[in-house]
Parts: structure tokens; C-alpha cells; sequence
């Protein structure tokens, strides 16, 4: 049997990794996973990446090292299709950094396949987006973001050390979900670090952050006293937090609302809302929904193809409804990590002949992070299984155990534990920040 993953991700990897150890490394099965980088770093961490506090790197897996350890092939491949009658996914030709063809179109034959191409930054449609705006749905993209940063503050410091104070750098983000709000207070801490590092003019005064959001408050998905309480604590790191402000056009300039109200930037990033991949939408006798994600089944086989799963972001599966309207899963990555688990389940089944079990979804909750000023969040099934609030050190040590726990479903207990041990001691190894 031959399974095919696609993508590498959140939960993809994780699905490899499990199936590479159970079916792969016994002979049960041929595993392969597909991805168009080589190398995997978790998604949530994106805005660290962006802002220095995380170097791409370093603490990125490569997908080619990780699966000669656990089983599974890998291959560097941008799939743009399915061709479901001959089960083959179909990979866009490869090409250097100049452009220069290296591996031909080609396409990869699966009995079984798995989508977990994730989602990307949905623009709405709105004018300039895709010219002006740096959007975070890769590392490549966060890298870029960082580079700007770097060069930002390189301009502004001189400027400065010449006497021109009124020079400043002004970073507006679209979009007041997690990702908006953790990186404002990732730049903030940015600019910190640069000035200890050598960068001694720039002081709070020359970095201005505005978090736009078109809704009436910050993290719509925790309840409202959490939403003030980020909203408070980000103004008091400075960052000027526009609610209510629709943002209508992009511009070289900066943004605009359709009110006419301007904000002129430097830096401009859109973090408003997530869809899956547009070429989900092609192909022919699979189903999607408005966000482009593959409606499945609660076995996580895609309707209408029982040899296709998905799973994670781009796929698209009902719990139930709420004032009438369908309530999906959400795409986070704790979604994904519980999808990927239970396709990895099926897929053995599959192999042992017997029964599919249907996915169950557990809420474990939400946290944000404000960089390492603080956190807040809800943890659910705590005591009497009801969702109990938390903030400060423990929101963010409940925050930080997200991503071991993802380490671990990965590189196994003892390698995070290692991992982490690395972590501590290049705290006092390396710069706190990446600074180029
Ligand atoms: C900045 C940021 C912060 C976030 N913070 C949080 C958080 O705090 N908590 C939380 O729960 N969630 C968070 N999320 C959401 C979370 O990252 C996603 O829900 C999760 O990563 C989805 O996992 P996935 O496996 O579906 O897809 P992804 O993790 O997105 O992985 C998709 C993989 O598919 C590959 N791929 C895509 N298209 C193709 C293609 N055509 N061919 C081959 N490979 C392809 C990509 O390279 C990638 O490796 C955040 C997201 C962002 C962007």
C-alpha cells in the first residue's frame, strides 16, 4: 500500500512521522510526504520568526533528516492537482532561485492519500493587499518581514543619530485575531532588543505598531473580559489598537478605510482571516465550502472519495450549529494535531481491515501570547470539565507546553526534552534576537 501526504505541517508531520513508525518501518506500507519547503517549522511560531525572537534556522526540522529517522520518504514537491481516476497527484516543476527549471512536472501515485496543505491569509478581496501587504502564512514570508525590520530600524537609528528625530518607523497589522495581537507585542519587544544590541537611538518613540481590526474587539474567539484585558495591556506597551476600522484599500502609502480615514506606514501586514487553497476548489466531483476547505466526512475521508483524507486547515468538517449556522472545526493547530491522529488510526486500520472510526473533536482551549510581557487564554475540561480562565505566568507556560507537545508528537519524549535543554542553554549562547 502507498499512502501520499500532502504537506508537511501542523499535522501532516506529525501523520508521517506516526505512520512512518508503524507501518513504514515495518514494511506495512510505502509512506510519502510531499511539501513544497524542505524543512517544517510550526506555523503558531510564524510571528516570532518575523520578529527575530525565533531563528528559521535553527529550529527548523528538515523533512528528509526527520523521515530517514522515522520511516517515511520525502519529497520537495508543490502539488497543483489530484487526478483521482488514476489516483496520482500532479507537482509543479521545480526551479532554482533564478528561475531555472530543475525537475520537470511530474505527478506521484497514491492508494491512499492524505491533503494537509493547511490554509493561507484571506485578503477579502480587498484592493492592494497582495502588492503592499506582507502576509504571514509561510516561513519565507516571516523571513521577509524580518529582513524589512532589520533594514527599518538600521534606517531609523541613523536618521536619528544625525538629529532628525522625527523619523520614525510605523508598522500597522490588519487583523486583531492571535496573530495580530501576538506580533504587535513581538515588535515591542524587538525594538528592545535592537537597542541593547547596539541600536541605542532607537527608543519607544520611533517605533509606532497600530493593530487594526474591523470587528467591535481584539480575539473575537475568547470571551470579552480576556479581549479587554489584551487590549489593555497592549496599549500599555504602546501599541495603538484601532477597533471598529474597516480597511477598505492598500497603498504604497499605507491604508485606507472607505470613511476616508488614512494610516501612512512602512511596514503593513494582513493578518485578517484564513481560507484554504484556492485549487481545492477544481477539482472536479470534491466538494468544498466558502473558505475552500475539503468537506469530509467524520471518518475525515473526503466526501465523494473514500481514498482521499484531509485534515487540519483545509479541511472541512461540521460539529454542530449555532444560531442556526454551521460551527466548523476551527483551524488551529491543536485541530489539526487531533485530525492527523485520527487519519493515522484509520490509515492502519485500513491496513489491519477492519472498521473506520469517526473523528471526535476536544477543545482544549485558547491562548495568546503578548511575546514574554504575558498571556492569557481559557483552558477547557479543567475543574468540573468547564472552561477555567488564566492569565500571566501560567497562560504562558500553558502556552509554551503547546509546542512541546507538538515537539513530542514528532521527535518523541526524549528529543524534546533534549530540545529543550538546547533551548535553555542558547538563551545564554545566542543573542536573544536575531539581528540581520
Ligand atoms: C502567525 C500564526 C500564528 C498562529 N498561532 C496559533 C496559535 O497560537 N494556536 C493555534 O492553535 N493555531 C495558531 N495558528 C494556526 C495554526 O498554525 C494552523 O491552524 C495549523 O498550522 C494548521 O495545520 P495544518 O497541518 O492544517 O497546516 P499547516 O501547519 O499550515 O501546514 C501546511 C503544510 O502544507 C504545505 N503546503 C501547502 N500547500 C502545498 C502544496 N500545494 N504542495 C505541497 N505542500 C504544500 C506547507 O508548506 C506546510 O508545510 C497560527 C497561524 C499563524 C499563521
Amino acid at each position: 500500500m502507498r499512502i501520499v501526504i500532502v504537506g508537511g505541517g501542523a499535522g501532516g508531520l506529525g501523520l508521517a512521522t506516526q505512520l512512518g513508525r508503524k507501518l513504514g518501518r515495518r514494511g506495512k506500507a510505502e509512506v510519502l510526504l510531499l511539501d513544497r519547503n524542505h524543512t517544517h517549522i510550526w506555523k503558531p511560531l510564524l510571528h516570532e520568526v518575523a520578529s527575530g525572537s525565533l531563528d528559521a534556522e535553527v529550529d527548523s526540522v528538515s523533512y528528509r533528516a526527520h523521515g530517514h529517522r522515522n520511516g517515511f520518504q520525502f519529497q520537495v514537491a508543490d502539488v497543483t492537482g489530484i487526478d483521482r481516476q488514476r489516483q496520482t497527484v500532479q507537482i509543479a516543476p521545480y526551479c532554482d532561485e533564478q528561475g531555472q527549471e530543475l525537475l520537470p512536472a511530474r505527478e506521484e501515485a497514491y492508494d491512499y492519500l492524505v491533503m494537509a496543505i493547511g490554509g493561507q491569509t484571506n485578503d477579502f478581496g480587498v484592493a492592494g493587499v497582495a502588492e503592499h501587504c506582507i502576509l504571514l502564512d509561510c516561513p519565507q514570508q516571516a523571513q521577509r518581514f524580518h529582513r524589512n525590520l532589520v533594514d527599518q530600524f538600521l534606517r531609523v537609528n541613523r536618521a536619528v543619530a544625525q538629529g532628525d528625530n522625527e523619523q520614525r518607523l510605523h508598522v500597522a497589522i490588519v487583523g486583531g485575531g492571535a496573530t495580530g495581537v501576538e506580533l504587535s507585542a513581538e515588535l515591542i519587544k524587538a525594538r528592545q532588543w535592537f537597542a541593547t544590541y547596539g541600536l541605542t537611538h532607537l527608543t519607544p518613540d520611533h517605533l509606532k505598531v497600530s493593530l487594526i481590526e474591523a470587528g467591535p474587539r481584539l480575539l473575537p474567539a475568547l470571551s470579552e473580559r480576556i479581549s479587554v484585558a489584551a487590549k489593555a495591556e497592549l496599549e500599555k506597551l504602546g501599541i495603538a489598537v484601532h477597533t471598529d476600522t474597516q480597511v477598505g484599500q492598500a497603498t504604497a502609502a499605507g491604508l485606507e478605510t472607505p470613511q476616508g480615514q488614512q494610516f501612512d506606514c512602512d511596514m503593513m501586514v494582513w493578518a485578517a482571516g484564513v481560507k484554504a487553497p484556492d485549487f481545492l476548489t477544481g477539482l472536479t466531483g470534491l466538494e468544498t465550502n466558502r473558505a475552500n476547505q475539503l468537506l469530509v466526512e467524520p471518518t475525515l475521508q473526503v466526501q465523494g472519495d473514500e481514498r482521499i483524507f484531509a485534515l487540519g486547515d483545509c479541511a472541512g468538517l461540521v460539529l454542530g450549529e449555532q444560531d442556526g449556522r454551521p460551527m466548523w472545526v476551527p483551524p488551529r493547530a491543536q485541530s489539526a494535531h487531533q485530525m492527523a491522529q485520527t487519519v493515522a488510526q484509520n490509515l492502519i486500520r485500513k491496513v489491519e481491515q477492519k472498521p473506520l472510526k469517526p473523528f471526535v473533536y476536544k477543545d482544549y482551549g485558547s491562548l495568546v501570547s503578548l511575546s514574554n510581557y504575558t498571556a492569557f487564554g481559557k483552558l477547557m475540561g479543567g475543574i468540573g470539565s468547564g472552561s477555567l480562565s488564566v492569565e500571566g505566568r501560567i497562560a504562558r507556560m500553558a502556552y509554551i507546553s503547546l509546542y512541546r507537545k507538538h515537539q513530542i508528537a514528532i521527535h518523541g519524549i526524549w528529543r524534546t526534552g533534549l530540545l529543550a535543554l538546547s533551548d535553555g542553554l542558547n538563551q545564554w549562547l545566542r543573542p536573544r534576537m536575531k539581528l540581520h
